[in-house]
């Protein structure tokens, strides 16, 4: 029998929302166990049991199985003390004491009855190319031993799966396999050497991003292991720093590598409401993430009790990364929180991000600028400042510029009226941006005279971003994300799978 027990991801400390969910439940559970009774294949003719066969011998699995006639392959197991043959027509008693099996003949009557006598006995039970009847379902494999990494799409597409599994069997390093063994060596050395969880964790994110790697990689697994000693060492007391990442307008895919490797590393994440579910699924699994809101008009964090946060995460000695949606320097209160680490001397890095500008704009289908139409654009932000003085509205209102409003739709209106009052024309073309970028992006376009009913009338929500310039004016044909499925033959070769 094998029981379950959940692990609950600890909660966040401030919004208790860290549930990392992408879209629908998988309908399937990963977990990889070790096998310490030997699994039984059972079935008649042995033309289909081979693949499975092969799968648990070679991974150093004793088979034990059951047919009336066997293929050569299995009396070479049999002869190398790899395999137990029992002939016979399949009966119950020969799962007994069995935790796993697979039902591989070629007869759905005899697959049909191990199955039922499987499930009966609470055994794993795998019935090759018959879903139903199965148990457990053996996922696409990518074996660097001891790093193996399974890929599954819960039997709905399994050449997907295949295909998934040939782009990262490419792309992964046979020196995993060699780089896993000689880290694992080291593991208790260090255990007994580093005190509590995470300065271990750090310990060997620095192993990671050594040279050690490079010496595995060229075979001078000596010079490695040596390394790792003196490493080991010199210990390092450990640091707490901030890295102050923007992680763009909400596609996951517009990360930037940097980006994407400081949200791996963190050991604490401080996120934003901007900052998208599917982002977030990105994060180490194992990091603590704290949300501290910020959407206007809605329940959020203090921007000092956020700084104050940040410099006590640090001074305990954590790497924090400050998550946050587009690009931290604009709009986005980056440079408040780099200044309170300043007088505790705490590092930090700063990595841009696409901001919503940007990133929307391209997803609209809008070129900011355009030798035509615009040869100036500015970000300005629909807020008004503290001390209610108004920007220059004048200078907002020239022709041929477009002018996109971040945190625009709660003014919405009054941002209508002021242009029009500063002369901008009333024909001139707009657009609002909900989600953008996202897979529920919406984008309404109109004139500048109907800027606000655009809002009101399709209930737009933030995060939006208004636009209004000329350039809007090519919309209709430049634009390519979402709804135009005549685009998809034209996908670049990099989203193909
Ligand atoms: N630092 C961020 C901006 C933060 S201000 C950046 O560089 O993008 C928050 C505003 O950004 C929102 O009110 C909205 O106007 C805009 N915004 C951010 N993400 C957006 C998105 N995915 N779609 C539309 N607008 C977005």
């Amino acid at each position: 029998m094998i029981e379950v027990s959940t692990l609950t991801k600890s909660k966040c400390c401030l919004c208790q929302s860290a549930v990392r969910t992408a879209g629908a439940p998988s309908a399937v559970f990963a977990y990889f166990c070790p096998i310490e009774k030997s699994p039984c294949v059972a079935g008649g003719r042995w033309s289909c049991g081979i693949a499975q066969g092969r799968y648990f011998t070679q991974s150093g699995r004793r088979l034990t199985v059951v047919a009336t006639y066997f293929a050569d392959e299995f009396i070479e197991w049999q002869q190398q003390g790899k395999a137990t043959l029992i002939e016979s027509r399949f009966e119950a008693h020969h799962i007994d004491g069995h935790v796993l099996v697979v039902a591989a003949t070629d007869d759905d009557a005899v697959n049909q009855s191990v199955f039922e006598a499987a499930d009966l006995r609470n055994i794993l039970v795998n019935t090759v190319d018959d879903q139903p009847n199965c148990s457990f379902i053996f996922p696409a494999i990518i074996d660097r031993s001891p790093i193996l990494i399974a890929i599954s799409s819960a039997g709905t597409a399994p050449v997907l799966a295949r295909r998934l599994r040939e782009k990262l069997e490419a792309i992964l390093p046979a020196h995993l396999g060699p780089l896993a063994q000689l880290v694992g060596a080291f593991r208790d050395k260090v255990k007994q050497k580093i005190d509590g969880f995470a300065g271990r964790r750090q310990f060997w994110e620095r192993v990671f991003d050594s040279s050690i790697v490079r010496e595995v990689q060229a075979n001078r697994l000596d010079v490695a292991q040596q390394q790792l000693e003196d490493l080991l060492e010199r210990e390092i007391p450990t640091q707490g720093e901030v890295y102050l990442v923007g992680s763009g307008p909400g596609d996951p895919e517009l990360l930037t590598l940097k980006a994407l490797q400081l949200m791996q590393q963190a050991d604490v994440v401080v996120y934003d409401y901007l900052v998208s579910e599917p982002i977030l699924q990105l994060v180490r699994r194992d990091a603590e993430l704290v949300c501290v809101g910020k959407k206007a008009g809605a329940h959020s964090v203090a921007q000092e009790e956020t700084n104050n946060l940040l410099v006590s995460l640090a001074l305990s000695g954590k790497k924090v990364c400050r998550l946050k949606g587009g690009d931290p320097f604009i709009f986005g209160r980056g440079a408040e929180e780099i200044e309170v680490l300043l007088p505790h001397g705490i590092p930090f890095q700063v990595v841009p991000g696409i901001t919503a500008a940007a990133g929307c704009a391209a997803y609209a289908g809008i070129a900011l600028t355009h030798r035509d139409y615009a040869q100036a654009v500015q970000f300005v932000t629909g807020h008004c400042r503290k001390d209610g003085v108004e920007p220059d509205w004048q200078s907002l209102s020239r022709p041929n510029q477009t002018l996109v409003i971040y945190m625009g739709l709660m003014k919405v209106e009054h941002i209508q009226q002021q242009l029009l009052a500063a002369g901008r024309a009333a024909t001139i073309p707009v657009a609002v941006i909900e989600n953008g970028t996202r897979a529920d992006q919406r984008v309404f376009t109109g004139k500048l005279s109907e800027l606000a009913s655009l809002v009101a009338q399709h209930q737009v929500q933030s995060p939006a971003l208004l636009i209004i310039g000329e350039v809007v004016a090519l919309q209709q044909k430049l634009n390519w994300f979402g709804d135009r499925p005549d685009q998809q033959a034209q996908q670049p070769l990099t989203n193909r799978i």
